[in-house]
């Protein structure tokens, strides 16, 4: 694999890049792994990537029923931030956060991790205690996160509206100023190309179809749209279908599956310098380097696996967008999608052995997934090569919602992001 330098791309740009062949291996799939991953998402194929870097577990395969990033790593609003209110959750996510910090030197790939900070907008009462109790909780466990008043909030972000005649005027935000944003498909690409250096088989058009135990109940591998593939341990990671593959190996998960949307403007030139989020209205924004404003929505209230969702959704978040901001209300949108995203009952994500021997399971993202992408990959990689949790996510286990010991996230995730 050719690495990618200021030396490198000059000379390619001499001999029209005809040197750069291509980024990953497809492979023919083999008889046997010692690990398949099911699902070529940015959290499968981190995980397969520090199995291989961590671990010296190189006899993998990622295997992929569409194309790399086709579900919701390519679809979401890529806002990334660890200022979550409970201490397993700030551990987790600020691990990512700090595993982003060095993303592009690591895989040698830019993916444009841009902190420029995440400014989560207060409406009343309710919102600033609410607000507050995270900002104290956090940097009681080290994460950034500072009040402002609205004046600051206009100051950091000057195309919010502060007047007090909004119909829900803004009486200060949360800012997370190591909160930003990065480039979905280049975090697919970026894990793809360095795990498949490291050996790694990416298995794409292939989808999983059944999952095989033995008699004494153990994992043996995976059925494939293309043959039988053994396995001595299988790592589902698969986001919105997570029941569907789970349930081929016997095991009902806690997750409801729900279309979540996000849309984006006609791109302009560079007028919106950060992310700002509001629960209360719902609606959260950022710009992307193409210029279009990346417009993120809520959920269908119905469970489904339609990657659309409904129309109602996004008119209530262009209102929402253009109470907060309206020097937007002439943009143009340019085009609207849907992923689906699984949803547990505390709103805490998944990263847990299973009741089936060598079978591991890591969903449960919600809509907000993308952010903890390296450090669940990182996480992950260490349950399966070591089959026990890392100490960061012991308490995301699944058996959590049989003993009652809930990480409840909800308002933290209470708007899509
Ligand atoms: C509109 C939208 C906006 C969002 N915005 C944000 C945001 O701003 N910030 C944030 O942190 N998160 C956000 N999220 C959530 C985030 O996208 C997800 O939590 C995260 O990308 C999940 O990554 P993943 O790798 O687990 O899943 P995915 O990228 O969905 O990967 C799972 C893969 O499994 C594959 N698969 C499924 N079944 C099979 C099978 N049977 N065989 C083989 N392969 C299979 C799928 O094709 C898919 O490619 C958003 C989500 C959406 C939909």
């Amino acid at each position: 694999m050719r690495r990618f330098s200021a030396f490198a791309i000059a000379r390619e740009a001499f001999r029209g890049y005809s040197g750069w062949g291509e980024q990953w291996a497809s492979p023919e799939p083999k008889s046997y792994y010692d690990v398949v991953i099911v699902g070529a998402g940015g959290h499968g194929l981190a995980t397969a990537y520090y199995l291989a870097k961590e671990h010296g577990i190189t006899n993998v395969a990622v295997i992929e029923k569409g194309w790399l990033g086709g579900g919701n790593t390519g679809r979401n609003t890529t806002i990334i931030r660890s200022n979550y209110l409970y201490d397993e959750s700030a551990g987790l996510y600020d691990h990512a956060v700090k595993l982003w910090e060095g993303l592009s030197q690591d895989l040698n790939y830019n993916v444009m991790y841009s902190p420029r900070g995440v400014l989560m907008i207060q409406h009343n009462v309710h919102d600033v205690q609410v607000s507050k109790r995270h900002i104290h909780s956090n940097r009681l466990n080290g994460v950034d996160n500072e009040w402002l008043t609205p004046e600051e909030c206009k100051s950091y972000c000057p195309p919010l509206n502060i007047s007090k005649d909004a119909r829900f005027p803004v009486v200060g935000g949360a800012l997370q100023r190591r909160g930003g944003t990065a480039r979905h498909d280049a975090v697919a690409w970026g894990y793809a190309r360095a795990a498949s250096a490291r050996g790694v088989h990416i298995l794409q058009n292939t989808t999983v179809t059944g999952i095989r135990r033995g008699a004494d109940g153990a994992i043996r591998g995976v059925e494939t749209s293309r043959g039988f593939v053994g396995a001595g341990k299988v790592g589902v990671v698969a986001a919105g279908n997570t029941s569907v593959v789970m349930e081929m190996a016997g095991v009902r998960m806690p997750l409801e599956s729900f279309p979540l949307q996000a849309l984006v403007s006609e791109p302009v030139k560079p007028c919106f310098p950060c992310v700002v989020m509001s629960n209360t209205v719902h609606a959260y924004i950022s710009q992307s380097d193409k210029g279009e404003l990346v417009i993120g929505a809520g959920t269908d209230q119905y469970p489904s696996y339609s990657q659309t969702g409904s129309l109602h959704i996004l008119n209530h978040t262009l209102d929402a967008i253009c109470e907060m901001f309206p020097m937007f209300r002439r943009m143009r949108m340019l085009r609207s999608w849907g992923g689906i995203v699984d949803v547990t009952p505390d709103r805490s994500p998944i990263l847990s052995k299973t009741p089936v021997a060598g079978l591991y399971v890591n969903c449960g993202w919600g809509t907000g997934g993308f952010k903890a992408t390296p450090g669940s990959g990182h996480v992950f990689a260490h349950t399966i090569a070591r089959d026990e949790p890392h100490r960061l996510n012991a308490a995301f286990t699944l058996d959590r919602f049989r003993s009652g010991r809930f990480i409840d996230e909800a308002a933290a995730a209470a708007v899509a992001h």
